[in-house]
């Protein structure tokens, strides 16, 4: 089912060992099976990539199931354009449901079926106060509700309501189906709630068959039952819905899963709630659902995330039974971690500064051998061509470099990899002061990036011929809010205001070296002593774009320690 071959995807945590639990007792025959159930109606975020390695996770070390289900009981808000993509995004990170690929929706005869039988049984009504009655009804943490005078109609005239709201007899609002269960329980969520609502909606897969619709609740216990699933893994804000999802299942006597939260995944300078997530989209303030700066998946793998990196991270982060908030440099270090392995090595100046070297000759090419990685001997080598002109990085020259500037300064030699020995002679400025081109002299005798009379020098220095250079759009990316948690409203203000203005820079004088002129939208690489870039999907041979995927320098070992 993945070609994942970890040892163990999710590591042990509080749910294993309930799993464990489960297994030693027989409960569920030592069968692990689980599923995954987004609502189609936004793109999928690294929050839910939590969520997948969770429960595809589990399945892969328990050698049980896991499907992919898709939790489509609102059909107002969910379009087919998401599930494609949500398809997509987990087979990205690498796990596959084979031919266990649900829909809620798949269900809605049964649950109609079932709905019947808890009339039936006395355990549900059709209560017709308008949606205000009912939340002044229902009573508050600290006051009991009170019954629905509709509350004690009798089985006949519920089921006669009932088939008239699936019948399309009566409007949104008019009446709802509720479970008998106790309008003064102290769980909120017990009091009578709501189990089918009249929507009169086209749904994206059953069409106009239906113009009623099961609540979550009610639907969710339902669908794990259908499936089998012995394992119903949710975020903690359900924990409250236990005891409901418990009941729906003990009344309607059928198989029971059981259902086990966790805390949801927060990260630093992130939104991740989809409701949020649509506004930046719909409100222009990215690109798109896969603009790189977002927290989603599809944005993550074209920012140039490895799905590895992202798994690893999941696992690193273990499973809480508190909420939490994850520093995003930790996402980051996981990043940087699997492309260090696996990156080749390039040479690319995304901010250029001209040199001519004087003393080498105008028509002269040379090539020198480059490792692809120096970490990865399999990745093999290439040529770079060399000439009298070159790029090299604005910020490794400085003309009134102190001691320790140990790059580019006049009068200073600094290697150029792996070609030679240049000093610089000269510099040329602009009207306005500005260093437009330096001049420098090399030493034919240091041929390779070596001199065998013992002189060394402490710089080295990438380059790009500016003969051979291909001209590229950089693109570098920024946290996409400059607060730490853009959640937090205490202050009275909203998520939005904390939107980083600088969270995007587009660079344009970048070179990078002629290998890098003709490659495939999301091809990775570190241009070497700058970051870890990824050609964006924009990318063409005409216009050749990279996105910054990450700085090479690594700040998470920094804050570990800070912890400590
Ligand atoms: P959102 O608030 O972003 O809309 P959701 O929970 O409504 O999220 P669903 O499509 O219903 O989104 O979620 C599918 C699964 O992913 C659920 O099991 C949910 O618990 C899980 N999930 C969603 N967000 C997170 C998160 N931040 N951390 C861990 N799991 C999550
Ligand atoms: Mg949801």
């Amino acid at each position: 089912m993945s070609d994942i071959n970890n040892d163990s995807v999710v590591g042990k945590n509080f749910i294993t060992n309930i799993i464990d639990e489960h297994n030693e007792s027989g409960r569920y025959d030592g069968r692990v099976a689980t599923r995954f159930p987004p609502e189609p109606n936004g793109y999928l975020h690294i929050g839910h990539a939590k969520s997948i390695c969770l429960n595809f996770g589990l399945a892969l070390d328990y050698d049980g199931t896991c499907n992919m289900r898709f939790d489509d009981t609102n059909p107002v808000k969910e379009d087919v354009e998401y599930v494609d993509s949500i398809k997509e995004d987990v087979h990205w990170l690498g796990f596959d449901w084979d031919d266990r690929l649900h829909y809620t929706s798949d269900y809605f005869d049964k649950m109609y079926e079932y709905a019947v039988q808890l009339i039936k049984s006395g355990k549900a009504y059709v209560d017709s106060l308008t949606a205000e009655q009912i939340r002044e009804y229902r009573g508050t943490l600290k006051e009991p509700g009170k019954n629905s005078p509709y509350r004690e109609r009798s089985v006949e005239e519920n089921l006669e309501l009932f088939e008239g709201m699936k019948a399309g007899r009566y409007e949104e609002g008019e009446h709802v189906l509720r479970a008998k269960i106790d309008m003064a329980s102290p769980n909120i969520v017990m009091r009578d709630p709501t189990l089918y609502r009249i929507r009169k909606a086209h749904h994206h897969r059953t069409g106009d068959k239906w113009c009623i619709y099961p609540m979550y609740d009610y639907a969710h216990c339902i669908s794990d039952s259908i499936e089998g699933i012995t394992h119903s893994i949710c975020t903690l804000e359900f924990e409250n819905n236990r005891p409901l999802y418990d009941w729906v299942l003990e009344n309607l006597e059928v198989y029971r899963p059981q259902q086990i939260e966790f805390a949801r995944l927060n990260l630093t300078y992130t939104v991740m709630s989809k409701r949020r997530l649509i506004q930046l989209v719909q409100e222009g303030h990215v690109s798109g659902w896969d603009d790189p700066r977002m927290s989603t998946i599809s944005g993550m793998r074209r920012r140039g995330y490895p799905a590895e990196a992202i798994r690893n991270f999941c696992e690193r982060i273990g499973v809480a039974k508190a909420n939490n908030m994850v520093d995003f440099a930790l996402l980051e270090f996981s990043v940087r971690e699997a492309l260090n392995s696996t990156s080749p090595r390039y040479m690319g100046v995304v901010n250029s500064l001209k040199v001519v070297i004087e003393n080498y000759p105008e028509d002269q090419v040379e090539e020198f051998v480059f490792q692809n990685n120096p970490e990865d001997p399999e990745a093999g080598s290439r040529m770079v061509p060399f000439s009298r002109e070159l790029y090299i990085e604005r910020e490794d020259f400085r003309e009134d470099a102190p001691k320790k500037f140990f790059r580019l300064a006049p009068g200073r030699e600094v290697r150029l990899r792996y070609a030679y020995y240049v000093t610089c002679t000269d510099v040329v400025k602009d009207e306005n002061g500005e260093v437009v081109e330096l001049r420098c002299t090399y030493d034919p005798k240091t041929k390779g990036g070596w001199s065998d009379d013992g002189r060394k020098v402490k710089g080295t220095l990438h380059w790009v011929s500016v003969a051979h250079a291909v001209k590229t759009e950089v693109r570098l990316y920024d946290h996409l809010f400059t607060k730490e948690n853009p959640m937090d409203t205490s202050d009275g203000s909203d998520f939005k205001d904390h939107i980083n203005p600088d969270s995007l820079k587009v660079l344009n004088e970048c070179y990078v070296e002629p290998a890098l002129g003709d490659v495939e939208p999301g091809f990775k690489c570190q241009f070497e002593r700058v970051g870890y870039f990824c050609a964006d999907y924009d990318y063409t041979k005409e216009k050749p774009v990279f996105n910054r995927t990450a700085t090479l320098r690594d700040t998470w070992k920094k804050i570990e320690k800070k912890q400590k």
